[in-house]
């Protein structure tokens, strides 16, 4: 399997209503040659969201076959749903040299760091729990049993916040995606130190033969 790509993965993971989709939309609309993964759930889809945009809404007998078919580069159960990325859907966006932005959950974040060192981990943080739980309340999305599932996984996936490259606290939208957008621009600088010279700059220096 590694392959090398020159786009970046960045992978966004947050608690629900950190604010995580809006900041992987707006890299995606302001960031040059970004692309959000779009994953495979066995989640119904919610009023407005469309099949092979927001997702690939697939049955459990579908989506346990892609496990068996070995199709996922990483799958997880998130608020008792199946949720997986997979390796067709990041391998075609990578292979366009995009930077491809993976909005999935911690325990996915590990599985594919496992396979793919180079991934870069995000965890955004909320301000506060109180802040959380306002936002999850207000947009008024999810009934009270969900939000309060969703409140307890949160903690939970809090914790995992040390394990990650970067985190990013997403008080204000603009500054989290100034910091997100950075993050980013450190990568590719980054990955610049393994290109040829000359195709980073007009730059052509001739190797000396050793001993003069
Ligand atoms: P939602 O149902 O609100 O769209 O997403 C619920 C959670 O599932 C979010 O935390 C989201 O990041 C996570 N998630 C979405 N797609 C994937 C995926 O492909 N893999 C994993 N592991 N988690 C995902």
């Amino acid at each position: 399997m590694p392959k090398t790509f020159s786009g970046n993965i960045l992978v966004l993971t947050a608690p629900s209503g950190a604010g995580k989709t809006t900041l992987s939309r707006m890299l995606v609309q302001r960031y040059p040659q970004c692309q959000l993964s779009i994953s495979h759930t066995t989640r119904e889809a919610r009023p407005g969201e469309v099949n092979g945009r927001d997702y690939f809404f697939v049955e459990l007998d579908e989506f346990l076959s892609m496990i068996q078919e070995g199709k996922f580069l990483e799958y997880a159960t998130v608020h008792g749903n199946y949720y997986g990325t997979s390796f067709q859907y990041l391998y075609q966006a990578m292979e366009q040299g995009m930077n491809v932005l993976l909005d999935i959950d911690y325990q996915g974040a590990f599985q594919l760091k496992k396979k793919m060192p180079e991934a870069i981990l995000v965890f955004i943080l909320p301000p506060s729990l109180e802040d959380l739980r306002e936002r999850l309340t207000s947009r008024g999305r999810d009934d009270d049993e969900v939000v309060k599932l969703r409140l307890q996984n949160a903690e939970e996936e809090i914790l995992q916040y040390s394990h990650f490259d970067y985190v990013v606290v997403n008080e204000d939208l603009e500054q989290a995606y100034e910091q997100l957008a950075s993050i980013l621009t450190a990568e590719e600088l980054r990955k610049n130190r393994r290109r040829p010279l000359s195709e980073l700059a007009d730059i052509h220096i001739e190797i000396a033969p050793e001993g003069q």
